[in-house]
């Protein structure tokens, strides 16, 4: 009996022994799974974050590579047309759109309500938009970036033509320049030898103009000039080319006209300059001119002789009585 009830408290010793033995243990195992869980949390977390970092920078490198790569682009060309084409090659490898244009000059806005419209402002005048359609949200600040830089590069090209406009442009008048002109002479004639084509040149000078400005003063005399250059291109097309020749003399290439035509143009210039009123003060003024006219390549085959030639027959013209036009073939006019 004794022994079983030794036996008996030895069991029950060794249970509890082992019971705490093992109860130690859980904790610890439990413990160590929390601490490690917790770890684990930790580095989750950094491991998303850091994903975000790197989408981030990605995005980053991604719009750092896209304005490199589209301001590259841009920088490269100083025509309008051109810098829009490379913007829109380019965009589209970095931004996903429906639709992007460049709308030069006035913006109908009906037709592009769903746009996103860019207005581009030179001079505090609008002188064009770019619209794009389809720019997905997390797209938009990109796009805007881009879109900045194409800007830029349009107002570059912009005031680069002005510039080169303003160079060719004589002040007063807003016709070429006498040196510009004279290119254009000579591009004109070696394509109407190529196409086997007509042309008419003509030398305009405006009658007796010394006596307006004897009369009324150089300003005056700067207005009638600008005046009659306004009317003398109001009736020549838009492919036909005029310069200022000398102080009060114009010069005009009417392309692919011959003297039938030639005779019809330069009739209708003379007598709207006849019929003009130039307002100076209180008073009308009015003015004439006289005009010689050579054909290429009837009168002559090179450009030196065009000239002289067209020289020739305004004399002609002004010796006869001024206000009328002479050909320089044609003896009686
Ligand atoms: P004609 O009928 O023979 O051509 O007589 P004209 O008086 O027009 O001819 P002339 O060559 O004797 O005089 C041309 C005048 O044009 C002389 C010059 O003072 C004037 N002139 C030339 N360039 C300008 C200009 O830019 N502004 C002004 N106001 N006058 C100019
Ligand atoms: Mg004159
Ligand atoms: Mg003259």
């Amino acid at each position: 009996m004794l022994t079983f009830l030794l036996l008996s408290l030895l069991s029950v010793s060794f249970y509890i022994l082992l019971k705490k033995i093992l109860r130690k243990n859980f904790l610890k195992v439990k413990g160590d799974y929390e601490a490690v869980r917790k770890e684990y949390d930790i580095l989750l977390a950094e491991s998303t974050s850091l994903k975000e970092e790197n989408s981030d920078l990605r995005n980053i490198l991604d719009g750092t590579t896209a304005l490199y790569d589209i301001t590259k682009d841009i920088c490269k060309s100083l025509d309008i047309d051109t810098v829009f084409d490379n913007f829109r090659s380019r965009i589209n490898k970095y931004i996903a759109l429906d639709d992007c244009k460049f709308i030069k000059g006035d913006l109908d806005s009906l037709l592009y309500a769903d746009y996103t419209i860019l207005p581009l402002k030179i001079n505090r005048g609008i002188v064009g938009y770019l619209v794009a359609h389809g720019i997905r949200p997390q797209d938009q600040d990109k796009y805007h970036i881009l879109a900045q830089q194409f800007i830029l590069g349009i107002k570059r090209a912009i005031l680069y033509q002005r510039v080169q406009e303003l160079a060719i442009t004589d002040g007063l008048t807003g016709v070429f320049t006498r040196r510009h002109y004279l290119g254009r002479l000579e591009e004109e004639l070696s394509y109407a030898k190529k196409f086997n084509q007509h042309f008419s040149f003509l030398m305009i000078d405006i009658d007796h103009f010394k006596r307006y400005n004897d009369t009324y003063g150089h300003l005056v005399g700067d207005a009638i000039l600008r005046e009659i250059s306004r009317v003398i291109k109001d009736n020549l097309r838009q492919i036909d080319l005029i310069g200022r020749y000398g102080g009060e003399e114009f010069s005009i290439i009417l392309t692919q006209t011959d003297k039938g035509g030639a005779k019809f143009v330069a009739e209708r210039i003379r007598q709207a300059v006849e019929n003009k009123l130039i307002k100076v003060y209180d008073e009308d003024l009015k003015a004439t001119v006289s005009i010689g006219v050579a054909v290429f390549p009837d009168d002559a085959k090179e450009m030196q002789d065009l000239i002289e030639k067209s020289d020739e027959a305004l004399y002609k013209a002004k010796e006869s009585g001024r206000n009328r036009i002479c050909f320089w073939n044609e003896k009686n006019i």
